[in-house]
């Protein structure tokens, strides 16, 4: 078999676009043109580093060039930094180290390679978080990813690992029971009005339309393997093979962001223990917690938001400086490619690593009831010079 770590005689199994004559070339010939880009990974990807990694491949046979494909192909975004390259298996984070360790260091506020990521998955320790205003807040709602350990990641996966990963994740979720019992929903399966309307309603994931799902390979084979399943109510649903393996949510109308906390953290330990009983394990370690596609996702792959008006604040200012201060983002409500219409914000977390799950919660919650005290003084035409928090 060789040596499994470096192209050589041995065949990429399912190599995307990249061929081993890449290195019949000197490395400047290979090197994509990065001079138009603006995301982590083209602030450090050099010359010298790709030569250093352009050689290597993780055990499954993924390269460098398939890692960074999608941050070559999207020199940026209109409304995020965008990192800029995804894992294609666990593997990836340990062979291309040199180019995911300064990556992560910049996406995720300093984080070193000697840093230790904490899990807290207890509701009881989230402080108040029922009490959302909610003729501010339309709805709430908590997600995070989960990898099957041995299985290549969406950018990479084969298509048997694809159809393997949904029959696994169907298998586990039909023994949920109570308030969490519900039905798997193929993609393949599903009328072009049902998929719609179960966008519209915020309930699944957009068709692969983004730039950025479609230029990292995650897009291939669509829809095959792909789906949703939900409890009766929709309050509890699974995402299966879009941007990961597994996207657990859990979300309802209005503001207590404490009930979708403790329902995400209830079914979320019981799918892990779905999972353990039939032999398989989440990707995760100390350093970088639960192990996702996307780089920005690692640690904890949480993001608790809600829909919130706030259209006063929204067109302030200083609105950019006090999410920043809070540690929050704002996306538009029809996704991360969607600007803000109508003064209604996606307002979540920015952080996913070195935080725990309930210290994000926390900050959502914290910082969103200051966000509904500004809005609330602009209405009545008072200025909120006083409210400005401090950098948290
Ligand atoms: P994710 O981080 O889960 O990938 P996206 O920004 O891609 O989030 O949005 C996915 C879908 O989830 C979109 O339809 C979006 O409107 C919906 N969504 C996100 N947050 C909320 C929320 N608080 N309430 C209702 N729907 C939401
Ligand atoms: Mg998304």
């Amino acid at each position: 078999m060789g040596n499994r770590n470096s192209v050589g005689t041995e065949t990429m199994p399912f190599g995307n676009s990249h061929n081993e004559n890449k290195m019949k070339f000197p490395v400047e010939d290979e090197y994509p043109d990065l001079s138009a880009h603006n995301n982590h990974m083209a602030k450090v990807l050099t010359v010298a580093l790709y030569e250093q990694l352009r050689g290597l491949k993780t055990p499954s046979g993924c390269t460098v060039d398939d890692v960074i494909q999608t941050g070559v192909d999207n020199p940026g975004h209109p409304y995020i930094m965008t990192v800029g390259c995804v894992a294609g298996d666990e593997e990836c984070y340990d062979v291309f180290s040199p180019l995911f360790d300064p990556i992560i260091k910049d996406r995720h506020g300093g984080y070193c390679p000697t840093d230790k990521h904490k899990t807290d998955l207890n509701p009881a320790h989230l402080k108040g978080g029922d009490d959302l205003d909610p003729t501010y807040v339309i709805s709430s709602r908590v997600r995070t990813g989960r990898s099957i350990r041995g299985f290549c990641l969406p950018p990479h996966c084969s298509r048997g690992e694809r159809r393997a990963v949904e029959k696994l994740s169907v298998e586990a979720l039909a023994s949920l029971d109570g308030d969490l019992a519900g039905k798997y929903y193929a993609l393949k399966n599903m009328t072009e009005e049902e998929q719609q309307q179960l966008i519209d309603d915020h309930f699944l994931f957009d068709k692969p339309v983004s730039p950025l799902l479609l230029a990292s390979g995650m897009a291939r084979d669509w829809p095959d393997a792909r789906g949703i399943w939900h409890n009766d109510n929709k309050t509890f649903l699974v995402w299966l093979n879009e941007e990961d393996h597994l996207r657990v949510i859990s979300m309802q109308q209005g503001g207590n962001m404490r009930e979708v906390f403790e329902r995400f953290c209830t079914g979320l330990t019981k799918i892990e223990n779905l999972f353990k009983t039939k032999g398989y394990q989440f990707m995760w370690n100390e350093h970088l917690g639960y192990i996702l596609t996307c780089p920005s996702n690692l640690g904890t792959g949480l993001r608790a938001g809600v829909h919130v008006k706030l259209p006063n604040l929204g067109k302030h200012a200083k609105f950019g400086e006090i999410l920043k201060c809070l540690r929050l983002q704002k996306r538009g409500t029809g996704g991360v490619d969607t600007a803000a219409v109508g003064g209604v914000f996606d307002i979540s977390n920015a952080d996913r690593l070195g935080f725990s799950e309930v210290e994000l919660v926390q900050m959502v919650v914290d910082g969103v009831k200051l966000l509904i005290d500004m809005e609330k003084h602009l209405e009545k035409g008072e200025s909120i010079d006083g409210l400005i928090p401090a950098q948290k």
